[in-house]
């Protein structure tokens, strides 16, 4: 399937006819076990945990769409993470993002370090900063990209190579571009990390996760611990992931579209202080951002002239089609307030570090009517009592 375009892959790729009874759309195979024909035979299934159908032809679908050599699906995205940390012994050292999605620095730093994995957090926009915290016992480099909420770049290729420099593995947490957007295995990435809650599921709907390989070694690692622990999703959700696959290219592109717009409005805004949206000119990484990405995403952050958390709070709770919640991803907007919500686990002189102020807003642009959207977020930014000067 490499010769097909995206947008084939997303809807083909690992699907087939059901060999059953010809079901055009993967059956739900909700069973624990499989009958055999005599002890040990069987038609390659034995018991759910370790396969299922409908969580194959996923697998099969995803590493299509990463052009890995497969992909391995777990419960959620952290179940996802975990498994891949789940690969090193104590005394492993793991390099992180700085700017890192809250429960993956809480799955490393509360969990895994009392296990003796350490955890090192970097800005991986300067390569030059992970070469100074490679030792002899790095394992792995956890690189996220775009990373959450402040929509900072990792150079993959640049990064990666480095990776392999050292002989260290490295894993791209592609949730939030989605494979449409970048495909890091291509960029020199190990392994992929997917909280296919998000763009991959689409519609808000369901908790999965998946880790895509690059290799068979990688993959045979991967199934073992995703049977041993048994952190697997259920058929249904597979299902619904799939299905939220068909449409991922036309929702992601509609949903960049509108995250652009929205990026420009806000800039122009006199109660905005900063806006943080890689398809911006102003975006330190722009250039970046061209260059790895199909589009730039439709995750917007923005913060407030002032920085006080009681203005975000009035503007967070005057939108009407921007619902007040955790995640993203899905075809609805939602808005959220990273520092007291998704981020609550980090230490403030932690965030405030890398920009994620108290006012700090995070939008999952949807695909709806972009007008609506703006209008939503100027009558929400109209409620806030900021003294402007353009307004005296
Ligand atoms: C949501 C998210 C996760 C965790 O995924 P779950 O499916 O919620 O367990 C990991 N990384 C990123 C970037 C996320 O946004």
């Amino acid at each position: 399937m490499k010769e097909h375009k995206f947008g084939t892959k997303a809807i083909h790729a690992g699907v087939h006819p059901d060999p059953a009874t010809g079901a055009v759309m993967t059956p739900i195979y909700q069973t624990s076990t499989y009958a055999q024909v005599e002890p040990g035979v069987h038609k390659g299934y034995e018991y759910a945990r370790t396969k299922n159908p409908t969580r194959s032809v996923l697998e099969a679908n995803l590493a299509a769409l990463e052009n890995g050599y497969d992909a391995i699906c777990f419960g959620s995205g952290m179940a996802a993470m975990d498994a891949v940390l789940r690969m090193f012994h104590p005394g492993d050292e793991v390099i992180l993002s700085n700017d890192l999605y809250g429960g993956s620095y809480r799955l490393m730093t509360k969990v895994y370090e009392r296990y003796g994995l350490k955890g090192v957090f970097v800005d991986m926009r300067d390569p030059a900063k992970i070469e100074a915290a490679i030792t002899k016992n790095t394992k792995l480099l956890w690189i996220e990209t775009p990373t959450n909420p402040m929509l900072q770049l990792v150079d993959i290729q640049a990064v990666t190579k480095i990776a392999k420099a050292h002989e260290i593995l490295s894993c791209v947490d592609n949730t939030f571009a989605s494979p449409y957007l970048q495909q890091p295995i291509e960029l020199g990435a190990d392994l992929v990390s997917h909280s296919a809650t998000k763009y991959l599921g689409g519609h808000s709907d369901v908790i999965l996760g998946a880790v895509v390989v690059k290799t068979k070694e990688l993959s045979e690692q991967l199934h073992f611990i995703q049977n041993a622990v048994g952190a697997i999703p259920g058929p249904h959700d597979c299902f619904l992931v799939l299905r939220g696959i068909k449409t991922l290219h036309v929702r992601q592109k509609r949903a960049c579209k509108n995250a652009k717009k929205i990026a420009k409005f806000l800039a122009a805004h006199p109660k905005v202080k900063n806006v943080y949206y890689p398809g911006l000119k102003t975006h330190p990484q722009y250039a970046l951002a061209k260059r790895q990405m199909r589009y730039a995403g439709a995750m917007v952050s923005f913060d407030m002239v002032g920085d006080k958390y009681e203005d975000a709070k009035v503007a967070l709770s005057n939108t009407h089609l921007f619902t007040l919640a955790e995640s993203l991803g899905g075809v609805e907007s939602l808005i959220g307030h990273p520092a007291s919500m998704t981020h609550g686990s980090i230490p403030k002189e932690e965030r405030l570090k890398i920009g994620l102020t108290d006012s700090l807003i995070r939008l999952s642009v949807g695909i709806e009517d972009v007008g609506d959207l703006i209008r939503d977020l100027e009558v929400a930014l109209k409620a806030v009592k900021i003294k402007v000067e353009t307004e005296v």
